[in-house]
């Protein structure tokens, strides 16, 4: 199946506390679907960038067999610019920076050789963006999945209501549920979630794994204890792809299929944690892929005999 992303195609300036860059590549879309490619799996990007994006990086993607016939360039325009500073903890951030750019009044348009993706992947823009790539679509997608932020509930909640209620599944941090539901429990969180729309949904606790919930039921897997933690921008974007990717690859949208979605998504965001930006992502390989999976499962099986 092929997967449809939406979302930034950026640069990125980063503060960590190991060390900083200049603008280099980022963007939501960017991070999704190359940790898509490395599940071979066939994917293309609605997004937008100016003049001065780099072709070296349009052929890299390219390359790697991402179709960016959906990538418009805006000659004339300026790239989306984000930059952030990472606390000691590396768990918060602030952003510094945020420049919409050509991102502004950005009208997507699907290439012909997307229209027929099964799989569509909404990463973090804003909601009517979102919400118009769906509706262009001639064919309606066999799934929905969606990432947002506190952001655009604070910002565009009407809208957002609107994409959430046409979402089957919803990608979001532990305090983002908090705010789109109103609970402090994470359980609760999620059932009110679902009655919003989405069947299933995913919450994110950063360092701490994730969670997924469906019709009462509740997956949850930790997180690697990695050696290097060096960057997490674009950790939730890489998520995203890895799950998404999986789901796009197998075919299989059933709650089962959705944990190794789970674990996939995860084992390829510790890749791009433990480099600046997506320089690692760049260099998975499947091998890695797998390696890093079985160290999954060895962390978290285990047998008692009483
Ligand atoms: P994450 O660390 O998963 O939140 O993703 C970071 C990526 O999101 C960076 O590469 C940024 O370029 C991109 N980004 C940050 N803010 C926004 C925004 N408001 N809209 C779209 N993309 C954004």
């Amino acid at each position: 199946m092929k997967l449809l992303v939406v979302g930034s195609v950026a640069f990125d300036a980063i503060e960590t506390p190991f060390g900083k860059t200049d603008k280099i590549l980022g963007g939501a879309a960017t991070y999704i679907t190359l940790a898509s490619s490395v599940l071979g799996v066939e994917s293309g990007i609605v997004s937008v960038v100016g003049g001065d994006f780099p072709q070296a990086d349009l052929d890299m993607l390219s390359n790697r067999k991402i179709n960016i016939e959906g990538i418009e360039i805006v000659k004339e325009g300026k790239t989306f610019f984000w930059s952030g500073k990472y606390h000691n903890d590396l768990n918060s951030r602030d952003t510094l920076v945020t420049e919409v750019n050509v991102l502004e009044h950005f009208d997507p348009k699907i290439p012909d050789s997307m229209q027929d993706a099964e799989v569509l992947l909404l990463g973090n823009l804003h909601p009517g963006v979102q919400l118009s790539v769906l509706e262009k679509m001639k064919n309606k997608p066999k799934l929905v999945i969606l990432d947002t932020m506190n952001f655009w509930m604070d910002s565009a909640w009407g809208i957002l209501m609107e994409m959430i209620a046409k979402t089957d599944v919803i990608s979001i941090n532990d305090e983002e549920a908090r705010q789109l539901s109103g609970e402090y429990s994470l359980v609760k969180a999620a059932q009110k979630i679902h009655t919003l729309g989405p069947k299933y949904v995913i919450i994110k606790k950063g360092e701490h794994g994730a969670l997924l919930f469906h019709e009462g039921k509740i997956f949850s897997i930790p997180a690697l204890p990695l050696e290097v933690v060096f960057d997490p921008t674009g950790a939730g974007d890489t998520f995203a792809g890895g799950f998404g990717a999986h789901l796009a690859k197998t075919g299989d949208f059933s709650f089962e299929n959705m944990k190794a979605a789970i674990i996939v998504g995860s084992a390829m965001a510790s890749f791009t944690v433990e480099k600046f930006g997506t320089e690692r992502l760049e260099t998975v390989t499947n091998e890695d892929l797998k390696n890093r999976i079985n160290d999954f499962k060895n962390l978290t099986s285990f047998e008692v005999a009483l």
